[in-house]
C-alpha cells in the first residue's frame, strides 16, 4: 500500500505568531489514520513549528535546501541546520524555485543527494507550463525533469522520495489539471520509474498532485489509482479547508 499524504506547502506565508496562530487550531483536529499530514512553513517558523506539533501526527518539512552541506553561501540553508531543527524533509524542484531561482536540473540533482547523503526525505516537484502542454511537449519534458533530477539515484533510494506533479498553469491560478489528466500524468510518472528501475519500485513511490487543490476538488482527484494524494498551497493557509482536503481520500 502506498503512503496517502497531504502537505501543506505555506510557501512564503505566515510570521512567527500566524505560524502559532494556525498551530493552535490545527492541533484540535482529528487526524485521519490512513494520511501521512505534512506542513511547509518557511525556515523561521520550523523549529516552533517542530516543537509545537511534537505530540501531534503532523510532520514539518522544509520548503528548500542548499546543495553544499556547509561553507560560503550567504543566506542560504543546509541539510544539517534543517534537521536540527526537526525537519527530516525537504521539498525540491518546485517550479517557483526552478522559475525564480534559476534552479535547473543540474543543481536539483546535487540537492537530491545531498538531502539523501543526509537521510531525508526529498518531495521532487516536477511539472509543465502551459505552453508546454499547448505545444504537446507535456509528456516528454516531464520524463526529462524526472530523469535529469532523479534517474541517477540508486534503487534504495526510493523509499526516500516522493514526487509531486504540478503543472505550473494550475499553481496559484484556480485552475486545475482535471482529474483525467493528472492521472494520465501520475501514470506514465509511474510507467517510467518502473521502465528505469522496476514495477516493485514504482508501486511503492508516493505520487502527489499540486495545483490548486482545493477543498471542492480534491475528492475527484485523490480518487484517480495513480494520484496519492497533494501539494496543497493557497488552501492549506486556512486550517479548514486544508482539513477538509486532508479528510478528502
Ligand atoms: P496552489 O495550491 O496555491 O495552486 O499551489 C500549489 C503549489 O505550488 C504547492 O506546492
Amino acid at each position: 500500500m502506498r503512503k496517502k499524504i497531504v502537505a501543506g506547502n505555506w510557501k512564503m506565508n505566515n510570521d512567527l505568531a500566524e505560524t502559532e496562530m494556525f498551530l493552535v487550531e490545527l492541533k484540535k483536529q482529528v487526524f485521519p489514520e490512513n494520511v501521512v499530514v505534512m506542513i511547509a512553513p518557511p525556515f523561521t517558523s520550523l523549529n516552533h513549528a517542530f516543537n509545537s506539533v511534537r505530540e501531534h501526527p503532523v510532520m514539518v518539512v522544509a520548503q528548500n535546501m542548499h546543495q553544499s552541506s556547509d561553507g560560503a553561501f550567504t543566506g542560504e540553508i543546509s541539510a544539517k541546520m534543517l534537521k536540527s531543527v526537526g525537519a527530516n524533509t525537504v521539498i525540491l524542484g518546485h517550479s517557483e524555485r526552478r522559475a525564480y531561482f534559476m534552479e535547473d536540473s543540474a543543481i536539483l540533482a546535487e540537492k537530491v543527494n545531498t538531502a539523501l547523503e543526509n537521510k531525508m526525505t526529498v518531495i521532487f516537484c516536477i511539472g509543465e507550463e502551459l505552453d508546454d502542454r499547448k505545444k504537446g511537449n507535456h509528456f516528454e519534458l516531464i520524463i526529462t525533469q524526472l530523469s535529469e533530477g532523479l534517474f541517477h539515484i540508486a534503487d534504495e533510494a526510493w523509499e526516500n522520495i516522493i514526487i509531486a506533479y504540478e503543472p505550473v498553469w494550475a499553481i496559484g491560478t484556480g485552475e486545475t489539471a482535471s482529474p483525467e489528466q493528472a492521472q494520465e500524468m501520475h501514470k506514465l510518472i509511474r510507467k517510467t520509474i518502473a521502465e528505469n528501475y522496476s514495477k516493485t519500485i514504482a508501486d511503492k513511490v508516493s505520487i502527489l498532485y499540486g495545483g490548486s487543490v482545493k477543498p471542492d476538488n480534491a475528492i475527484e482527484i485523490f480518487g484517480q489509482t495513480d494520484v496519492d494524494g497533494g501539494l496543497i498551497g493557497g488552501a492549506s493557509l486556512n486550517v479548514e479547508s486544508f482539513m477538509k482536503i486532508v479528510n478528502s481520500f
